[in-house]
């Protein structure tokens, strides 16, 4: 069920629907919009009679909402989200550059590698503290040192730190040293933990699965906007299929799939979706062209020594190539645009 109310409905008559809401035992969400209010109701097992709502003041409609998933839906929340992250944001009208290496792997490292994507302009910095691997004998990430490392990174540059968060156990921890938390793809279906981040207070980050499709994706999303958290972003980082001259392919008709259903902005890890760092700057370049909200790529100034993902970090040189190429792309089609689309 999905209520909206009248344009000039009054705080007092959006505060009324919330209590009656809960009222039933249901949880309400209220998601402010640029004309209008619209209340998503979560919590119910079957239908709910819209004659409990459409008679109260300042109600417009109260609409059953008939796809699987509501609260990341368009229906409840026409304009775009913006996902602020301090004085940074995802979504709306700067494309968002994450960048750094895939793990922190020392402090030296870290800073060099630091010290280069600030210099191009970059607003989000990467790196694992806690990484999911493969094989349990591969390098599993510093922990709370790398954690420590990235605070010192946010307090040195003013990046924000956008790291993984592996566990419902760790989700205190990453939460106090990141400004976004990381679900990572392993993880998308992760339920006790998305529901735990849901719980969180800082933005979340939910890199696609695998094999997931776009309905899943979303229904993960909701999972953790179901909880409270609303500021979540979406990413798409490959999927698994029968090529094998990439790690994973990239699904970029996902990016317009994902906005004409959904308010949450999406950005594309071509690092990731390719494995190879000659595929990085091509695809990141198609992913702006797609109209992605920011694109996060793994960077190393010495990726022949990383701990995890060498083959696809992009070098220095390669890094400020692509900056320039995905700045020049994103502005030529934000100038023919006709109107924003915040
Ligand atoms: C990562 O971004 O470091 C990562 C592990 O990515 P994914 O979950 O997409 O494999
Ligand atoms: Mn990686």
């Amino acid at each position: 069920m999905l209520i909206v109310m009248h344009p000039d409905a009054t705080e007092d008559q959006i505060k009324a629907v919330l209590d009656a809401i809960t009222a039933l035992g249901l949880k309400p969400h209220p998601m402010p919009g640029a004309n209008r209010t619209a209340i998503g109701i979560t919590g119910n097992a079957g239908p709910i009679d819209p004659g409990n709502f459409d008679y109260l003041p300042g109600v417009a409609e109260a609409i059953r909402v008939t796809k699987p998933f509501k609260l990341v839906s368009r229906d409840l929340k026409h304009e775009d989200s913006v996902i602020k992250v301090g004085d940074a944001a995802i979504g709306g009208l700067d494309l968002a550059i994450i960048a750094g290496p895939c793990a922190v792997e020392t402090r030296d490292q870290t800073m060099e590698i630091a010290e280069l994507v600030y210099s191009c302009g970059v607003k989000f910095f990467r790196g694992g503290a806690f990484k999911p691997r493969t094989s349990p004998y591969s390098f599993q990430g510093l922990g709370l040192e790398g954690l420590k490392i990235l605070d010192e990174v946010r307090s040195r540059f003013g990046m924000k730190i956008v790291t993984e968060v592996l566990d419902n156990e760790s989700v205190d921890l990453v939460e106090e040293y990141a400004d976004v938390m990381q679900i990572g793809a392993r993880n998308m279906q992760n339920f006790s933990l998305l529901k735990r981040v849901g719980q969180a207070r800082k933005p979340v980050m939910l890199k696609r699965g695998m094999s997931a499709t776009l309905d899943e994706l979303l229904l993960a999303a909701e999972y953790i906007m179901a909880e409270g958290n609303y500021n979540v972003v979406l990413c798409e980082r490959g999927v698994r299929t029968f090529a094998d001259h990439t790690r994973n392919t990239m699904d970029l008709s996902i990016v317009p799939a994902v906005q004409a259903l959904s308010h949450l902005p999406i950005i594309v890890d071509p690092s990731h979706g390719t494995g190879r760092r000659d595929k990085v700057i091509p695809l990141a370049r198609a992913s702006v062209a797609v109209g992605a909200n920011g694109v996060m790529v793994e960077v190393h100034t010495h990726p022949e020594r990383a701990l995890s993902d060498g083959p696809q970090a992009l070098l220095p040189d390669m890094f400020r190539q692509m900056m320039a190429e995905i700045t020049a792309i994103y502005r030529v089609i934000a100038e023919a645009r006709p109107s924003p689309r915040e």
